[in-house]
């Protein structure tokens, strides 16, 4: 797998997980505002069960393309750009790929 293919797939998994844990955000904000029905319970409990089995299967996809997300780098793994440790591409990237 080359690094162009590499970036497809780190760009789908960080653009996946960030919608899924703004979604998650979202329904966890309108539960706390009132009373919950148990409907809305067990839709958050299947939101939050997928998102956590999203995080193993990609965390194993990632670690077996040896791009760990939990690597303690600094650094774009596209350019090499210095970015806050939180992050793992540069905004700059994250612009350039996010279209594809
Ligand atoms: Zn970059």
């Amino acid at each position: 797998m080359n690094n162009q293919e590499k970036t497809l797939i780190f760009m789908y998994i960080y653009n996946q997980r960030v919608h899924m844990e703004r979604e998650l955000s979202e329904r966890q904000a309108r539960l706390r505002c009132r009373s919950i029905s148990e409907t809305e319970c067990i839709e958050y409990a299947l939101l939050h069960e997928r998102y956590n089995t999203f995080r193993e299967v990609t965390g194993h996809i990632m670690a077996l393309l040896n791009m760990d997300e939990k690597k303690p780098v600094n650094t774009c793994i596209i350019c090499g750009r210095e970015i806050s440790k939180d992050l793992q591409v540069c905004s700059r990237c994250y612009k350039r790929y996010k279209r594809v």
